[in-house]
């Protein structure tokens, strides 16, 4: 399978290339040049699969020309080695929940396929992935990647700017994952980084790459999900709607995919929080870009949507067919809260803010047309991992699942830098291994 630029379909590249590239040289993001519709056969079979089992066919179905099928059993292995479960929040509604993984967000299942994928397609030199972080990302690439062979995993962070259960999850493994704290901020981190990747020097001793959230290795596997959930819903005699909290729209277009392979979807909710670029553009705006904006579900804090032009290629580029199928809304935090505190006392299901956006937007969407729909919604993230908002907003104490306290349990091992990319190189050559061959 070829992987072509959405900014240029005549520019293609092979699987291998996609993935340690990352971005096309024009900048714009690989795709598919074909998705493969699975049979109705499947689908009959699917509520008899296993999470893994359906992995297998569905991963098949995308990468069987280059991949065999042990290193697919062993991708997906890796990737679905914790449950996705669908949780009944009230009639007719669900709560998918993608929070099960080492850092307890949905960004494990990308994070975790990637490694693997890199691992299978590095030949003779060791692989490594520079990633600069704020927090999340990080944490999620550091995890995913912990134990893999053949790539080593520098993470670069601004000192003293990332919460101390971040900072945990990815300075505490040790192995094949190195941080580096750096005298700066995030953008000084960014900036070292982006200027490694375009070291003529480095480039020449070394394979670097950087498992940034638009590589096809973290995004396609995201699809795998949609058909688990759909699996597993007790009654199908409704027409389906999910809802995805959505900040780069990596998610909400891996559900696309998932759709375009065949799997009955209705119609999506893209739920912002007011970072509100793509509702603005379902609603027949242009597309513009704009500064981004804090609110409590800061993870969908973004202006600049990387997977924006994904989302129009899965539609063939025809706007009017994605506003059919994608509905767009967004919340204020007020909202947010509130309707985390309604659907605690009405039900009992604590949402993460993230989660509340999106199960805001399915109720809002479900109301056009009572009786009419079965939804999901997407909860990304477990709420102890907002700990702050999530107490404050419903007057609770959330105790923190054991993974999480572990690793505040265990001490950090760092490195410490100036923000000077001269060290950083250093650092860089110093690791080096010698090229066998
Ligand atoms: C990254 C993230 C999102 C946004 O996902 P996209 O694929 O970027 O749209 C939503 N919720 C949580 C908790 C996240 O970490």
């Amino acid at each position: 399978m070829n992987y072509y630029s959405t900014n240029n379909p005549a520019h293609q590249v092979d699987l291998k290339e996609a993935v340690i590239k990352g971005l096309a040289p024009d900048q714009g993001l690989y795709m598919p040049e074909r998705i493969p519709l699975l049979p109705e056969t499947f689908f009959d079979r699917l509520p008899e699969l296993s999470f893994r089992e359906m992995g297998y066919e569905i991963v098949e179905a995308l990468f069987a020309e280059d991949l065999n099928s042990e290193q697919i059993k062993a991708l997906v292995d890796h990737t679905l080695s914790f449950d996705a479960p669908l949780v009944k929040v009230e009639e007719n509604v669900y709560a998918l929940e993608l929070f099960h993984g080492p850092t307890l967000a949905f960004k494990d299942f990308g994070a975790r396929f990637c490694s693997s994928l890199m691992s299978m397609l590095q030949e003779k030199r060791e692989l490594k992935v520079l990633v600069a972080t704020s927090g999340d990302t990080g944490s999620a690439v550091a995890n995913g990647f912990f134990g893999v062979e053949g790539v080593e995993v520098i993470i670069l962070y601004p000192s003293g700017k990332v919460s101390e259960l971040q900072e945990k999850q990815f300075t505490t493994l040790g192995g094949n994952i190195r941080a580096i704290e750096v005298a700066g901020v995030f953008d000084d981190c960014q900036k070292m980084v982006k200027q490694a990747f375009l070291d003529p020097e480095l480039n020449q001793h070394m394979l670097l790459t950087s498992a940034n959230s638009i590589n096809i290795a973290r995004w396609i596997p995201q699809c795998l999900y949609y058909f688990y959930a759909y699996s597993r819903l007790p009654e199908k005699d409704k027409k389906l709607v999910f809802s995805v909290p959505s900040g780069n729209f990596g998610n909400l277009a891996a559900g696309i995919l998932a759709e375009r392979m065949g799997l009955p979807v209705a119609n999506f909710v893209a739920a912002t929080n007011i970072n509100k670029v793509v509702p603005d553009y379902l609603q027949g705006e242009e597309f513009l870009a704009k500064p981004s904006l804090q609110t409590i579900s800061n993870s969908m804090d973004v202006g600049n949507p990387s997977n924006f032009y994904r989302l129009l290629a899965l539609f063939g580029n025809d706007a009017a067919r994605l506003r059919e199928k994608v509905k767009g809304c967004f919340y204020t935090d007020e909202m947010t809260r509130q309707s985390m505190q309604e659907v605690r006392a009405q039900t009992g299901y604590t949402m993460d803010p993230h989660g509340a956006v999106a199960y805001l937007g399915l109720k809002d969407f479900m109301a056009t047309d009572p009786y009419a729909y079965t939804g999901i919604f997407l909860e990304t993230a477990h709420p102890g991992k907002f700990r702050n908002v999530v107490e404050e907003t419903l007057s609770i104490e959330l105790e923190l699942p054991d993974r999480l306290q572990a690793f505040l349990e265990k001490d950090k091992k760092v490195e410490s830098m100036e923000n000077d990319y001269q060290a950083f190189k250093q650092y860089l050559l110093s690791r080096r291994k010698p090229v066998n061959n």
